[in-house]
């Protein structure tokens, strides 16, 4: 099918997180979500994760194999099947269709204990053997989500996403190709709306050309569903999640958090960049370059008008409007005052990190070019010690380096509102409160978008400096 952008296809995507599949009640509240949307719109498609906390239990299968704990192994395979044949068990659909959908699951549970059974043997995982693994929390989820969609007399059918979304083999992270992933979503999707299927979809999953399945990254979901919308030429994607859009901050931290009912495409992707969970990062740059319309909506209080996400030219400028954070980092600097002297210290510091997988989601520089300081996940930060030591090792020597110097334990705070950096007094507005909460920043980077400033506070001050900033939004 050949659409021109921005064409209406009456197509409609919707993404249901863990928690809104979370149990048998909630996968009926989908239900009637579905059916709502279905009065409405002439295609729509559901994107789900896995049950709530599954794919955090597979992950933990994957260590209980390469320890080779047999008996636990079998015990947490048991707890799965449980889990989803209580679902099956609590709906109403005919005899034949239930034990169809009981040996679909029984026959990726005996996939799941046959590669738990090879990583024992070799007491070790793959990345590749991790996803086969980690897919199976969706796999499920869909088979068990569109037996109750079907209770409730939806026309549908579930499908894996590694026969649709083609990927490349970074497993555990996978790269979409959007050309291929196309021609798949047109041979097998778009029949299935001319029949007025409501198709369920696993969040998650890619497979390379070859139908090897990978993920996309922990809470690649968001994901999935705006690489669905795209190749499907949708209208809009809307992602059911379990708080009521998004929020001022992360309401599991600041507890007056207000939801946020319009934002920019700018603001929403600082937003997850710099930490907030409720949409996954690179959800949002396929919704972009596609010209979609994006929800974030609350399963569990569905008249709730949530989040729109809105073109930048209908902002208001030039106020704060949500406050997130990346805890759990380290921060590490190169000093010195030789440094002046020494040619492409930041190319060299930064293609030594590279060279370890690690991404850093801040980087300052002093102007007298005698610092660079860089924040680094704490899991990363010995690696990159590390390399960096060995790639700086001669300027060490010869003192044009004082070294790599290392604070432990510290978050990144990101304050995100559309011409805020522009706009005179904001920043010394944030300071100051920071300052009356005896918060002690220690990094910042300003003025890198024109939506965001970061800065870095110790981890144990986090707490505070979000109080203390959420405090002027609610201010305002
Ligand atoms: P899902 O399983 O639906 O994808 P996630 O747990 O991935 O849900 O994301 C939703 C969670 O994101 C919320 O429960 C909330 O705790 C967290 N969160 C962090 N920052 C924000 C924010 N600014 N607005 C809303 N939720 C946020
Ligand atoms: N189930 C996957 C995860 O927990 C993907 C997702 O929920 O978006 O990471
Ligand atoms: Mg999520």
């Amino acid at each position: 099918m050949n659409i021109a952008k921005g064409a209406s296809t009456n197509t409609l995507i919707m993404k249901f997180g863990g928690t809104s599949v979370g149990s048998v009640e909630v996968m009926l509240q989908v239900a009637s979500i579905v059916q709502d949307a279905r009065k409405k719109w002439k295609y729509v498609a559901v994107v789900t994760s896995a049950m709530a906390g599954v794919t955090n239990s597979l992950l933990k299968l994957v260590n209980t194999a390469i320890d080779g704990n047999r008996e636990q192994v079998k015990n947490a395979i048991q707890e799965l099947r449980e889990r989803h044949l209580a679902v099956l068990d609590a709906i109403s659909l005919p005899d034949t269709r239930k034990q169809q959908t009981i040996q679909e699951i029984e026959t990726i549970l005996l996939e799941l204990q046959e590669t738990c059974k090879a990583i024992s043997i070799l007491s070790e995982a793959s990345p590749r053997s991790c996803d086969v693994v980690a897919s199976t929390g969706e796999r499920l989820a869909v088979r068990v989500l569109s037996a109750v969609l079907e209770s409730t007399q939806i026309k549908t059918c579930f499908i894996d996403s590694s026969r649709i979304i083609v990927t490349d083999d970074t497993f555990q992270n996978a790269l979409p190709d959007f050309v291929a992933t196309k021609a798949r979503a047109d041979e097998i999707i778009q029949p299935l709306f001319a029949e007025n299927y409501t198709p369920v979809i696993t969040g998650f999953i890619g497979g390379t050309p070859d139908g090897v399945i990978t993920t996309l990254g922990r809470g690649g979901s968001d994901y999935s569903a705006a690489i669905l919308s795209s190749v499907l030429n949708a209208n809009e994607v809307w992602i059911w999640t379990d708080v009521d859009g998004v929020m001022s901050a992360d309401p599991r931290l600041v507890k007056d958090a207000v939801t946020i009912p319009e934002l920019t495409f700018r603001e929403v992707a600082e937003l997850a960049y710099y930490g907030a969970k409720v949409l996954h990062p690179k959800t949002i740059r396929p919704i972009i370059e596609s010209n979609i319309g994006l929800r974030v909506c609350n399963t569990f209080n569905p008249q709730h008008p949530g989040t729109r996400l809105l073109e930048t030219r209908d902002i208001r400028k030039g106020t704060i409007k949500a406050v997130t954070a990346i805890p759990n980092l380290d921060l590490m600097s190169i000093e010195g005052r030789g440094m002046l002297g020494v040619p492409g210290v930041a190319a060299r510091t930064f293609s030594a990190v590279a060279e370890t997988g690690t991404s850093v989601p801040m980087i300052t520089q002093s102007s007298s070019e005698q610092t660079i300081t860089f924040a680094v996940p704490q899991e990363s930060s010995a690696t990159v010690m590390a390399a960096l030591e060995k790639t700086f090792a001669r300027e060490i020597r010869h003192r044009d380096i004082d070294g790599i110097l290392k604070i432990d334990s510290v978050a990144i705070v990101t304050t995100v509102g559309a011409g805020m950096a522009q706009t005179a007094g904001i920043s010394g507005m944030v300071f100051s409160a920071l300052g009356n909460a005896k918060v002690n920043v220690m990094a910042i980077a300003q003025g890198s978008s024109e939506v965001s400033i970061s800065f870095v506070v110790a981890e144990k001050d986090l707490k505070s400096a979000l109080v203390a900033i959420h405090a002027l939004i609610l201010d305002d």
